[in-house]
């Protein structure tokens, strides 16, 4: 008897229920280069497949965040549950804290730590570059992946920029490099390398540390250029856009042709413009606390002053012995300042971001009540913390997405058509 649930088969059905979250994974994995990427400026990065070359090959799937994400099966303990561990995931260390050099702290999104580490990396580590993303040059609301071996290029790209960009596309630069290497990207990026090392033993032997930030989601390109047009700023005229960063958290702000600032938009506002553009994948996302890295940063909210007096303040979630060891080292060596902190900062600093997770559960039994497919996702937790919603918001769970997969068109495939906003590297 057929199955009444569609089932994902291949990455093209990933693409078209609107899984992907673009990372480059199926890119970098492919032996036959059957795969390009694109910016689909309304949409994000997504792949295309070349179909004679692909040959019904599904290799790429296994490097899917969108199609599969699996957590170790948790140790049996005696221990009493561990609330944060249920909710933001495992963690050796929680720390507060910020990069001890004030031009990356004052750069960089919250407090620098990530390019911090990634510096330490380098000098100290003799780790060999940091494959992370930038602004395209042509595009300033497209990213693209860059190697950067020098404390100028980490500068120059620190900061958080919220449109799409793909890291794992640069993978192999990694994987063929003479030493080990850093991977930063979001939590999606970072679980597509998880992944990916599992299937590339050289890859595993040079990823030296992978970083990561907390993630809400990553709004489409349109959301850049809609945003630069509520500024009344012809988006062809744009040379440049920083979307925060330069104190804490720094705003939107367009730059034209001269280098002359065109206009800002506070951070708060910025942000809750640029959330409506996010894809349907981020909203299902089982991990915006980055669970796959050595260490995951955020902004250490509950710290914020409302002012722009503090110039910057991270929590540090250590994943891994290896992400305690290179943080240790480099708080030792100068490079980062940190005070520890336990998981109530994490759930006063990141209260919204574990709410939407709280809800997961609820949207996908509401898609697979639409027999919509949706991501398998095992050992996050996802009904435990969903049951202890009260009973109407668990409800509103449920029916708000089944309203939304209606009235949004969730229901049937959407393969994509839209003319691409420019071509993603090769
Ligand atoms: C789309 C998006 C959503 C986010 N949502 C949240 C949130 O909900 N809560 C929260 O606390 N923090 C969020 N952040 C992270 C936050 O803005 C900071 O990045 C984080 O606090 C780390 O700061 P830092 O100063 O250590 O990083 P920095 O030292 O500034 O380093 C940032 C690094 O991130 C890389 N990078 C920038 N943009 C991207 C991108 N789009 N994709 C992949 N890599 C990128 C850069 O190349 C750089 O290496 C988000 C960031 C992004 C890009």
């Amino acid at each position: 008897m057929p199955s009444l649930l569609r089932q994902i088969e291949n990455i093209q059905d990933v693409v078209d229920w609107d899984l992907c979250t673009g990372c480059g994974a199926c890119f970098s994995h492919c032996e036959r280069g059957a795969v390009t990427l694109i910016n689909i400026g309304s949409v994000g990065i997504r792949p295309r497949f070349d179909s004679e070359t692909c040959q019904n090959c599904t290799r790429c799937l296994a490097v899917c965040p969108g199609y599969k994400l699996e957590l170790p099966v948790p140790a049996e303990t005696k221990r009493a549950p561990d609330l944060g561990a249920e909710e933001f995931g495992e963690t050796l260390e929680i720390w507060e804290g910020h990069a001890t050099d004030p031009e990356i702290r004052f750069r960089a999104s919250s407090g620098g730590i990530i390019s911090a580490l990634a510096l330490y990396c380098l000098e100290r580590e003799n780790m060999q570059f940091i494959l992370h993303s930038t602004a395209s040059p042509d595009e300033p609301w497209v990213n693209r992946t860059v190697v950067s071996s020098s404390r100028d290029e980490i500068l120059a790209r620190a900061g958080s920029r919220y449109a799409p960009a793909s890291p794992c596309d640069g993978i192999r630069q990694i994987e063929e490099s003479e030493g080990t290497c850093v991977f930063v990207g979001k939590p999606c990026d970072v679980a597509a390398v998880s992944l990916l090392r599992r299937e590339r033993k050289q890859l595993d032997e040079r990823l030296g540390l992978v970083l990561t930030f907390f993630c809400a989601g990553t709004p489409s390109s349109e959301g850049s250029t809609n945003l630069v047009r509520s500024l009344a700023i012809d988006p062809a005229s744009v040379a440049s856009v920083r979307y925060r960063g330069e104190g804490w958290p720094g705003e939107f702000r367009v730059f034209s042709e001269t280098g002359a600032a065109q206009a800002s938009l506070s951070y708060q506002e910025s942000w809750r413009q640029l959330t409506s553009y996010r894809p349907l994948r981020c909203n299902l996302c089982p991990d915006g606390l980055g669970r796959f890295a050595d260490i995951a940063c955020g902004d250490a909210w509950h710290k914020f002053s409302g002012t722009d007096r503090d110039t910057g303040r991270s929590l540090v979630l250590v994943r891994s012995a290896r992400g305690r060891e290179i943080l240790r080292r480099a708080r030792e060596a100068g490079y980062v300042r940190l005070v520890p902190a336990g998981a109530d900062a994490v759930f006063a600093a990141q209260g919204s971001l574990l709410a939407r997770r709280r809800e997961l559960f609820g949207r996908i039994v509401a898609l697979r009540m639409l027999r919509i497919p949706a991501p398998r996702f095992a050992h996050f937790s996802l009904f435990r913390s969903w049951i202890k919603l009260p009973a109407l918001r668990k409800i509103q769970t449920v029916t708000g997405t089944l309203g939304r997969a209606w009235t949004r068109g969730w229901r049937a495939r959407r393969p994509l058509r839209v003319p691409s906003s420019g071509c993603r590297p090769a």
